[in-house]
């Protein structure tokens, strides 16, 4: 079999297309993960040393380390205390000079105020990279018009991922989407070790004198059949052909797994209105968004990774520790997501970060409790989620 069947064939080019339309960009970019393609947008912007690259704290390592990938700061600027994601207004007031692209997260699928972001940002000449991964499928509006997250041009670069975990997979998988042809070339070019066999884009040897034989120059410079050229420094970021066929079926099945996610989310929230003891996740932005009023979302614009609640268990005289345990015992898996990354010890050893740098990511981090919230989760099963944690107190 040749080898394009397998990996970087037509699967790939079809996967592709079929999500570029999805989410109604130019270019879509399939990658081997989303941390490749967090680090290719680095690479395409030409983020490197000397450069600050401005994040949320609350969010997948991922997001940081990218920019860490090629040299430049992660740092970090702290949340909104309903949305969980950048503040804006925060974003604006510590902005620093050499900050050269904010990569703004959608935080369980609810998405960031991203018109806002990008005023900030571009007005100070920076660009705007946002890590979709919690919301493939999901988006917002603004003016009454809806958005899908990569379909809009309120970010330069949009990242997937389809690690197993998320709302629809490919086993492990990336997607890095943008409405810019030189950056699609480039992250394409970077995918495969910088090397193009297509005699369209051939750059050529250089014409520095040689001191060899003319016979030999000869040899060098011909251009055949066998051709190839690295143009630039780049990996192996390459997503299989089968794995693109699985992102297709799963792409079609899309619809369903977001209406299915957002019922969970809606069964909990009603189910759990009532406790003064638990705060639920907002799901809807029609109040909180002085900044920029005509941004919204409710409900059914979502696509959810998370349903992820409050609890002071400091104030109930408990610990969360023992929160989680409670509800293991009866079946239930919960999890924290996400420890502020400049916490880390990585981040503290390398760039002197510490504690209190983000308080409300930090106030956050102390209270998060993530709850079971996936497509076909039973009735029953969420019942069971449920009374477990109305039986807590
Ligand atoms: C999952 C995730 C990533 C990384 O995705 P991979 O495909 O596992 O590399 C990056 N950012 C966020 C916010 C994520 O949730």
């Amino acid at each position: 079999m040749h080898a394009s069947l397998l990996t970087g064939g037509l699967q790939v080019d079809a996967f592709e297309r079929d999500f570029a339309a999805m989410v109604g960009a130019k270019h879509a970019v399939a990658v081997c993960n989303a941390t490749a393609a967090l680090h290719l947008a680095m690479r395409v912007l030409g983020v490197g040393a000397g450069d600050r690259v401005v994040t949320s704290p609350n969010t997948f390592l991922a997001s940081a380390n990218a920019a860490a990938f090629v040299g430049a700061v992660p740092d970090f600027s702290d949340i909104d205390d309903r949305f969980h994601n950048l503040d804006p207004a925060l974003l604006e007031k510590t902005w620093q000079a050499d900050t050269k692209a904010v990569v703004a997260v959608d935080y369980a699928g609810q998405p960031c105020n991203m018109p806002e972001i990008a005023r900030i940002a571009r007005a100070r000449g920076a660009y705007v990279v946002e890590d979709a991964c919690h919301g493939v499928g999901g988006g917002f509006r603004v003016g009454g018009k809806n958005w899908k997250l990569g379909g809009h041009s309120w970010a330069d670069i949009t990242t997937f991922s389809f690690h197993p975990v998320k709302t629809m997979t490919t086993g492990e998988g990336g997607m890095l989407v943008t409405d810019n042809d030189e950056w699609a070339v480039k992250a394409r070019l970077l995918r495969s070790h910088g090397v193009t066999r297509d005699p369209a884009d051939f750059i050529g040897l250089s014409d520095s004198p040689s001191s060899i034989s003319d016979l030999h120059s000869s040899v060098l410079a011909e251009r055949g059949p066998w051709y190839y050229e690295m143009q630039d420094l780049g990996y192996n970021y390459r997503i299989t052909d089968i794995q693109c066929a699985l992102g297709r079926s799963q792409l079609g099945r899309l619809p369903q797994f977001l209406a299915s996610r957002r019922e969970v989310a809606a069964r909990y929230s009603e189910a759990l209105a009532d406790l003064d003891w638990v705060v639920l996740p907002a799901l809807s932005a029609n109040q909180a968004c002085a900044t920029s009023p005509e941004f919204s979302f409710t409900l059914t614009d979502l696509s959810l990774h998370l349903y992820t609640i409050l609890i002071d268990f400091a104030a109930l005289g408990t610990t969360r520790t023992k929160f989680m345990q409670f509800m293991a015992e009866r079946g239930v898996g919960t999890q924290v997501l996400y420890i502020p990354v400049y916490l880390q010890p990585w981040y503290r050893r390398t760039y002197g970060y510490q504690e209190g740098k983000c308080p409300v990511a930090e106030r956050f981090y102390s209270r998060a409790i993530s709850l079971p919230m996936f497509a076909g989760l039973s009735d029953d099963d969420q019942h069971r989620v449920i009374s477990a944690l109305r039986s807590f107190i």
